[in-house]
Parts: structure tokens; C-alpha cells; sequence
């Protein structure tokens, strides 16, 4: 759509109420956390990439039971799960969701792995595949950032310690001076 808003005046209400409670889903009222316009612009369907501002502010809404993945104060824009490539993966427990979507690691990879062996190295996995070929959270990420932190969730709500993964899980920047070539930034 072509119809692009100019936000001078009405916008700038919403903008501010923003601005004091901070960002909070339009739908569900949950948090929602910063992310750059770089990532909707990759991570949404080609038909509903031009309806983002490259210069606008974008949230991501962290409720895993609401649909809406991306929304924006000023523009009030939504774009929900339907609306993107992939899955999200605190959003769908789809086995087919991406755990982690730099190396296309999907939760059926994890769980196939923790029905044989009762334990899964999707972490440690990850981490190596970061260190050699580094990473692009912030284009194929839906949440525009480092999937690690998820991936613990989703494996501590399966009853798997992530801590007891054969490599320390602290996140992919943890070897900040190291992760030139991940572009990580996480
Ligand atoms: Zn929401």
C-alpha cells in the first residue's frame, strides 16, 4: 500500500504515550521490545516489506500467545505471525518452527533428539555453527536478535536444563572481541 501516513499530528499522541509507558502491544498489552526496521524488511512476506518505514521504530511483542509479532507506536502498524516467512519460535509450537533460524535448526531437530537421547546439544550446536560461519540474527530472526536466550526457554519449558548442555550456554557475543566475523551483535 501506498497510502503512506503522514504522522505530524495525530501520530504524535500515540508516539508519546509510547514514550511514557513504553512500548506496549496494541493487542495484548504486553511489552515489547525494540527492534531496528532492518528486520521486519527481512523477515516479513515480499507483499508486506514496503509498508515498513526504514527509518521508523519498531517493537517486537514478547507475549507468546499473542499472534501480533511486529508493531509500531507512531504508525501504528501490526503485522502478525501470518504475515512473516517463518515461524516465530516463542510464538508456535509447531515442531516445524525455528529454534534457531541463521542454521535452520527446527524444534522437530531438537525433540527427535531429546526422545532418542533424552538430552539435546542444539546449543552447543548453534554456537559452534556461530564461531565458524557467524551469524544474521538481525535479518533472519524474526525477534532481530540472538536466538540462544529462546532456545533456553523453550528447552527449560520442555524440563531441560540448558545449563547442562555440553557447552556453557552464556550467549553468542560472549567472546565479544572474537565475533567480528558473526555480526551478531547480541
Ligand atoms: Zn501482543
Amino acid at each position: 500500500m501506498s497510502d503512506k501516513k503522514n504522522d505530524n499530528q495525530s501520530g504524535e499522541e500515540v508516539g508519546e504515550s509510547c514514550k511514557s509507558i513504553g512500548p506496549r502491544c496494541p493487542i495484548c498489552d504486553a511489552k515489547g521490545t525494540d527492534i531496528k526496521a532492518v528486520t521486519p524488511q527481512h523477515t516479513l512476506k515480499a507483499v508486506h516489506r514496503r509498508e515498513i518505514d526504514p527509518n521508523g521504530q519498531y517493537h517486537f511483542c514478547e507475549n507468546p500467545d499473542c499472534n501480533v509479532v511486529y508493531f509500531d507506536c507512531i504508525g501504528g502498524s501490526i503485522f502478525t505471525t501470518d504475515k512473516l516467512i517463518n515461524r516465530v519460535t516463542i510464538k508456535d509450537e509447531h515442531p516445524d518452527t525455528p529454534l534457531c533460524y541463521c542454521f535452520k535448526v527446527l524444534k522437530k531437530d531438537a525433540l527427535k533428539e531429546l526422545a532418542t537421547s533424552g538430552s539435546t546439544d542444539v546449543i552447543a550446536m548453534i554456537k559452534e555453527g556461530m564461531k565458524k560461519h557467524g551469524c544474521q540474527c538481525e535479518k533472519l530472526n524474526p525477534r532481530g536478535s540472538c536466538c540462544l536466550k529462546d532456545i533456553e526457554g523453550w528447552l527449560a519449558s520442555k524440563g531441560i536444563d540448558p545449563k547442562n548442555q555440553s557447552k556453557p550456554a552464556s550467549g553468542c557475543g560472549s567472546s565479544s572481541g572474537e565475533n567480528r566475523q558473526g555480526g551478531c551483535g547480541c
